[in-house]
């Protein structure tokens, strides 16, 4: 008995899976997806280095901002003031006891 392809059931040397045809289709296949997979894994990397960059960039601009705005009085505050102090120093990293020095808390947004 003949032994065959188990992909394209060509018939094949004794004590082979596959031909040579089909095992060069599947190599080349291998390295076309290893290709991609690099192509991938770079971009993933540079838009995960993007993100960092821009949050880095967000980081900076608050952490003049929130310095700023903690030295308006509490009661002078508007909505928005609030808003920005309090989003600002969470993500520049002040601790509770900052925002409780500058009276700063969560506002939520008055009903109309
Ligand atoms: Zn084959």
């Amino acid at each position: 008995m003949e032994d065959r392809c188990v992909c394209c059931g060509g018939i094949i040397p004794e004590g082979r899976q596959v031909c040579y045809d089909c095992e060069y289709i599947v190599n080349e296949k291998v390295k076309e997806f290893s290709k991609v997979w690099d192509f991938l894994k770079k971009a993933c990397d540079a838009i995960v280095k993007t993100i960092q960059e821009f949050w880095n960039s967000i980081k900076k601009l608050f952490k003049d901002w929130v310095e700023v705005l903690a030295r308006i009085p509490k009661n002078k505050r508007d909505y928005q003031t609030q808003r920005l102090l309090y989003y600002g120093s969470i993500i520049t990293g002040k601790s509770n006891n900052w925002r409780r020095m500058h009276g700063i808390q969560m506002v939520r947004r008055r009903r109309l």
